[in-house]
């Protein structure tokens, strides 16, 4: 039986009945004792967007408020349950860092473990900025471009996986195609 103490959630949220786990196929699941609804505890999509400027600098946010307060990450949010994921990003982009950009491919996906409470899978899409007079916004509040080896802070362990990455694909030369976003 899984630990208690890591069980996150307590109520069915179909009927308010008490959640209890029950195993299915060796995989123990939080299942309702009223009305057997099985709650399938899966990870949240989050996206994110690289965006360069003309000296390779990465476009980063600081964030405002909550556990990762005044650290840095790779611009990006949660997908809605009705949201295709490219409007996601183009969406969460926009309210953070209040530029219009373009999609040019998906650079990496990566699982993330960092908080307990919230698994998610997050896409980092890389981008260039189409518009827009960049201002800090949503949950962030202030924003810059940083040297890939001098990146503030981060507040989330796979964005330094993904500046890693980042730094070898410009190293190799295979980013090269993309042109210059506008400055700040
Ligand atoms: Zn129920």
């Amino acid at each position: 039986m899984p630990d208690k103490l890591k069980q996150r959630f307590f109520y069915c949220p179909k009927c308010g009945g008490k959640l209890n786990y029950r195993y299915y196929q060796g995989i123990p699941r939080l299942t309702c004792v009223s009305c057997t609804y099985v709650l399938y505890e899966n990870p949240v999509v989050g996206v994110a967007a690289i965006v360069l400027n003309d000296k390779n600098q990465i476009l980063l946010g600081r964030r405002k408020e909550g556990q990762y307060q005044g650290l840095w990450c790779i611009p990006c949010g949660y997908v809605e349950y009705d949201e295709d994921v490219y409007d996601a990003i183009t969406r969460e982009f926009k309210e953070e860092t209040n530029l219009d950009i373009d999609l040019i491919r998906v650079f990496t996906v990566q699982s993330n473990f960092h908080n307990p409470e919230n698994h998610t899978v997050g896409i980092w899409f890389l981008a260039r900025v189409r518009e827009g007079f960049p201002k800090a916004g949503d949950d962030l509040d202030e924003i810059g471009y940083f040297d890939l080896h001098k990146v503030p802070q981060l507040a989330f362990p796979t964005d330094n996986i993904v500046i890693n990455y980042l730094r070898k694909e410009i190293m190799r030369g295979s980013i090269r195609d993309i042109p210059p976003t506008s400055k700040l």
